[in-house]
């Protein structure tokens, strides 16, 4: 069985949790840092960016989860974590962990559009669109070498991205009941362990 953490140190951490065992898969939230030790995964919820990243640094967990990032360790940040995976953020005053050669724009809709739903495409999940929530949400302002966009919006701003096991959306599948993105993510969980399982039997 797949074991993932859920960073749960602010922001809607629980509904990930029951979607994640829906789903079949061990899940445990993440606070310290030796909790990190035997994950598969690692999911960064949605919240307050600032908030995530200052408890972070607080409470030790930036620079491991910083190495994590570094070396292929699955990661998914559903939009505050977007902000946190990204290579720069323009306006957040903390370090982001840059597991993703993105840049993000914090509140990238503005005030009158805070929240909206809409129906995305999204290739790699199938035909069926997909119903998205976004709730004060970033989005993608430059897309770097590597990165495979995954989804946009009419308007061409990108919001779901892939750079190997990292994986961002800027809006809330943890808030529907279509489970395809966390389906998708679990995929990457047991490709990236069969890999390692495979160094380590040679
Ligand atoms: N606006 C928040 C931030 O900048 C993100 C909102 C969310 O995660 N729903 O961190």
């Amino acid at each position: 069985m797949t074991r993932i953490g859920v960073l749960a140190l602010q922001g809607d951490f629980a509904e990930h949790i029951s979607v994640l065992r829906r789903l079949g898969s061990e899940a445990r939230e993440v606070r310290r840092p030796e909790e990190l030790s035997g994950l598969d995964g690692l999911i960064i919820p949605g919240g307050e960016s600032t908030t995530i990243s200052r408890l972070m640094t607080e409470y030790d967990l930036a620079e491991p989860l910083r190495e994590l990032a570094q070396d292929s360790f699955p990661v998914w940040g559903t939009c505050a974590g977007m902000i946190v995976l990204a290579r720069r953020a323009a306006d957040l005053e903390w370090p982001t962990l840059a597991a993703l050669n993105i840049t993000v724009r914090r509140n990238a809709f503005g005030r009158q559009v805070d929240s909206f739903e809409t129906d995305l495409s999204v290739p790699t999940l199938g035909a069926a669109p997909f119903h998205a929530i976004f709730i004060r949400a970033p989005a993608v302002d430059e897309v770097g070498e590597d990165v495979e966009v995954l989804a946009a919006l009419e308007d061409g701003r990108v919001v779901a991205v892939r750079q190997r096991n990292a994986l961002a959306t800027a809006f809330h599948p943890e808030l529907t009941d279509d489970h395809r993105f966390h389906s998708y993510f679990l995929e990457l969980v047991r490709n990236r362990r069969a890999e390692t399982r495979g160094d380590a039997d040679r």
